[in-house]
Parts: C-alpha cells; sequence; structure tokens
C-alpha cells in the first residue's frame, strides 16, 4: 500500500476513535507547506546531474516543525509527505514541543562522492533557507544522510542568516552536535522495547532477536540489545543476512561491517536470504530499514511475538490486521524510534542554552521520555480500548488537536 494512504487510513482511525470534528480532522491532515526545487550540480567529470529535492512541512501547532532529511532513490512526494505527518504524530507522542516536517533527494548517495554530496547538500540548502530555521523547521539526518551533511546545511544556511547551530540537529559534536545523539534512535528502541517486554513479565536477555537493517538504527539497537543480554539471532543489510541460533557476536560483527561496509563475508554465522529475514524464527522482530517491508505477502508467516518498529512505517495497514489476529504486539514507529528526534530536541535545547550536557544527562532524559511515552501510549490503549498503534495516534493527534484548537483560526 502507498505510504501516504497507509498513513491517513491510521490518521483516520485515530481520528474516529477521538470523536474529532471533521474540520479539525481535514485541516490536521493537509500539510501546511509542501516544497519541492530543483538541484542541479556539476558533477566531478564536469557534466551535469538534476536531482528533485522535497520538503514537507505537515504542522507547527505545537512547535517549530522537526523531522530528517533523506537521500534515496526511492524518495518522491508520496513518501515524504506521509513521513512527514509521522513526524508530526511522534514529536507529540514523545512531548517535545514540535511539529512535524521531512526532506528529502531523490539520488543514490553511494553513487555519488563526497564533493558531488557536499554540493548536492548546498544546493539543495540555497534552495529551502528561507523555509526553514530555529524556530520554523529543524531538519536532521535521516537514511542516506549524516552528521557531515547536517555540518554543510548549517555551514550554507549560516552564510544566509548568521552562524546558527540550532537550524539543524543531528550535527557533530565539534559543532555544537549532542553527545549521544548518535546513537539516541537505538538506544531509545531499547527503552522502548524494554518497557513494552517488562509489561509482558519478559526482559531483553532470554529473548531472540531478529533485526532487519544494520544502520545507524539496527546497528546501535542489536548492540545495546546484546550488552542486555538479548540474543541477536539474525540481521541484514542491503549487502546480504546472516543467520546464527545460538546468537551472534554483536561487537565482532560491528568490526566486520566498518571493515567490509556490510554484513556481507562475516564468518560468524551462516549466510541467508535476505528477503526471508522477517520471517525468521525468533521472538522478537525489529525491521529497522525501509517503509512497507512487512505486508500482506509476508505478514502470515511472521513467527515473532512482538515487532518494534524501529523503521518509519515498516508495517502495512493489511499486515497490521493479519498481525493482530495472530496476537502480534506491534510496537509502533512513531513511539519506538522516538528515541532520535528527542534527543535531537535536547541538541537544540543545548544549542540554544550555550550549555553542553554530559551523554550520563542525555541518556538519563532520554529514558524519561521513553518510557513517559510508553505510559501515556498505554493509558490512550485503555480509555479507547485499542492496539499500541492506536493508542500511539490517538495520543499523538489529540495533543496536536489540542493545540490547534487552542491557537485558533482567527485570520
Ligand atoms: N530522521 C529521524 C526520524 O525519522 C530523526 C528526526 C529528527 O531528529 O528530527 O525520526
Amino acid at each position: 500500500m502507498n505510504a501516504l494512504v497507509a498513513t491517513n487510513r491510521n490518521f483516520k482511525l485515530a481520528a474516529r476513535l477521538l470523536g474529532l470534528d471533521s474540520k479539525l480532522e481535514k485541516s490536521l491532515l493537509i500539510p501546511f507547506r509542501e516544497i519541492k526545487v530543483e538541484c542541479t550540480i556539476p558533477k566531478d567529470d564536469g557534466t551535469l546531474a538534476s536531482f528533485v529535492g522535497f520538503r514537507i512541512q505537515h504542522d507547527n501547532a505545537r512547535g517549530p516543525m522537526k523531522g530528517g532529511i533523506r537521500y534515496h532513490p526511492e524518495v518522491d512526494p508520496d513518501e515524504v509527505n506521509a513521513l512527514a505527518q509521522l513526524m508530526t504524530w511522534k514529536t507529540a507522542v514523545a512531548n517535545i514541543p514540535y511539529g512535524g516536517a521531512k526532506g528529502g533527494i531523490g539520488c543514490n548517495p553511494g553513487e555519488l562522492s563526497i564533493s558531488e554530496l557536499e554540493r548536492l547538500t548546498r544546493v539543495f540548502t540555497q534552495k529551502i533557507h528561507d523555509l526553514i530555521g530555529i524556530h520554523t523547521d529543524v531538519p536532521a539526518p535521516d537514511m542516506g544522510t549524516n552528521p557531515q551533511t547536517m555540518a554543510w546545511i548549517l555551514d550554507e544556511y549560516s552564510k544566509f542568516h548568521g552562524y546558527s547551530p540550532a537550524v539543524v540537529t543531528g550535527k557533530p559534536v565539534d559543532l555544537g552536535g549532542s553527545l549521544g545523539r548518535d546513537a539516541a534512535t537505538g538506544r531509545g528502541v531499547l527503552f522502548a522495547t524494554e518497557a513494552l517486554l517488562n509489561e509482558h513479565g519478559k526482559s531483553i536477555s532470554g529473548q531472540r532477536f531478529v533485526i532487519q537493517g544494520f544502520g545507524n538504527v539496527g546497528s546501535w539497537a542489536a548492540q545495546f540489545i546484546h550488552e542486555k543480554g538479548g540474543k541477536v539471532v539474525a540481521v541484514s543489510d542491503i549487502t546480504g543476512a546472516i543467520k546464527n541460533s545460538k546468537g551472534i557476536d554483536i561487537p565482532n560483527l560491528l568490526k566486520h561491517v566498518k571493515e567490509n561496509r556490510g554484513v556481507k563475508g562475516f564468518h560468524g554465522g551462516d549466510s541467508i536470504d535476505a528477503n526471508s529475514i522477517l520471517v525468521e524464527d525468533c521472538d522478537v522482530l525489529i525491521p529497522a530499514a525501509l517503509g512497507g517491508v512487512i505486508n500482506r505477502e509476508n505478514a502470515n508467516d511472521i513467527t515473532a511475538k512482538f515487532i518494534i518498529e524501529a523503521a518509519n512505517h515498516p508495517t502495512d495497514p493489511e499486515a497490521d490486521e493479519i498481525l493482530k489476529k495472530k496476537g502480534v504486539v506491534i510496537l509502533p514507529d512513531i513511539l519506538a524510534n522516538g528515541g532520535g528526534v528527542t534527543v535531537s530536541y535536547f541538541e537544540w535545547v543545548q544549542n540554544i542554552q550555550g550549555f553542553m550536557w554530559t551523554e550520563e544527562k542525555v541518556n538519563t532524559e532520554l529514558k524519561t521520555y521513553m518510557t513517559n511515552g510508553f505510559k501515556d501510549v498505554k493509558e490512550m490503549c485503555k480509555t479507547h480500548n485499542c492496539d499500541l498503534r492506536m493508542g500511539a495516534f490517538t495520543l499523538g493527534v489529540n495533543r496536536v488537536a489540542r493545540a490547534t484548537v487552542l491557537r485558533g483560526w482567527e485570520a
């Protein structure tokens, strides 16, 4: 199912549970602003290359719009729109004073040199610089982008507006980035998983995990789960997949990935078909890559009892229905992967305060926010007699709806 159709469907289900006025529902659904820009750069060989960049600003009722910038061949307006809307509900579930936005450039960053990526990022920033800002819209990294990308955006933006570190988060620490930001989404996944398992009388140790995606989110999540005694029995990335039913030695795998740029060829397990990773035998499945990977084609074959959505919208609504019938508990993306944007908020606060927090303070505060988010979602599940996805959606949508009504519409 198209990402935007799926996200709108979840939003509408939540709006119905909340009994939202239809006019308010419509106003919450329509994005605040959609930006589409041409980005043409000279390649290293002197030829020109043109790309399309997007920034979709979904809602700002609760504060500046916030969300990552993705460099990926599959970036298209519907996908970015869905991701922007999810950011609005995600920041509201985390209870941080932001709205939602998302951006991206349709490109394959693996095929561009560092200098080409720098030029592309600077051109994109030139096109959107007057529409982002510390109190309007604050970008961050997402798939295919990283702290270096944020450093270029900061530098380019600062040429127009003066030095403004708080205009992006997920920056290198040397430029005002926060300690703990790199690991934050993975660490947040750990805290959310612990909260869910504890509620079911279980803990990380003793559970068998499968992790699809071994990028920034999946690799940190694997590391934290391993440290807590969880057994990671299979992982995959774009290069391949490996399985070891006795548990993969994650520190060794991390070393291998660093040296070989992927899990392929790792000797501490058997190589398996990456397409079958989601149906590998396990207790907890963590999709940590692209959206829409759990769908009606494979939902019936999933063996996990718990799914932790470290990726954005990995589960199609049709799969949601199938999995619900099978009794699988899904911790939804807008709760499970909120650790990244939460520490982005801490970074922004530190930049505005001009004061750096210790990593311990960052991690302690992150745990508090993740645990509170889980508790608040559970409350909504009780109130509306619904699953965790609708608990998270009703919580997020309700907070945004309240802020919208309080601000009013008077022109
Ligand atoms: N790209 C991340 C997400 O999807 C982080 C966004 C941010 O830090 O603003 O949540």
